[in-house]
């Protein structure tokens, strides 16, 4: 019997990049679910995930338990690999802190 083995731990990503009702801000670049009122989440090694967390792990490093990704543009829908960091929950919380809401 042949194994497939097709499906990589970003297979779900892959997949949910090709949603139509994906949009980037002209303005910010973020890249975020149209429409969503949540975070999206997709499933990771079987654990329903934020997407950014996901896109974090493909894009930075494999991510542990304890770390926390940032978000540089303040928008906690945006999963842009290019607006996400890695830290931990002291600097995310110092994060909130210094940015004013809208
Ligand atoms: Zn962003």
């Amino acid at each position: 019997m042949r194994r497939t083995n097709l499906n990589t731990p970003f297979s779900n990503l892959t997949n949910f990049l090709s949603n139509p009702a994906i949009t980037q801000c002209p303005l910010t670049g973020c890249l975020y679910l149209e429409g969503a009122t949540k975070r999206p989440c997709i499933s990771f090694h079987g654990v329903s995930t934020p997407v950014y967390r996901v896109m974090a792990e493909a894009t930075i490093r494999e991510l542990c338990t304890t770390d926390v990704v940032r978000h540089k543009c303040d928008n906690g829908f945006c999963f842009n690999p290019d607006h996400l960091e890695l830290g931990n929950i002291r600097e995310n919380n110092k994060d909130r802190g210094n940015f004013s809401p809208n």
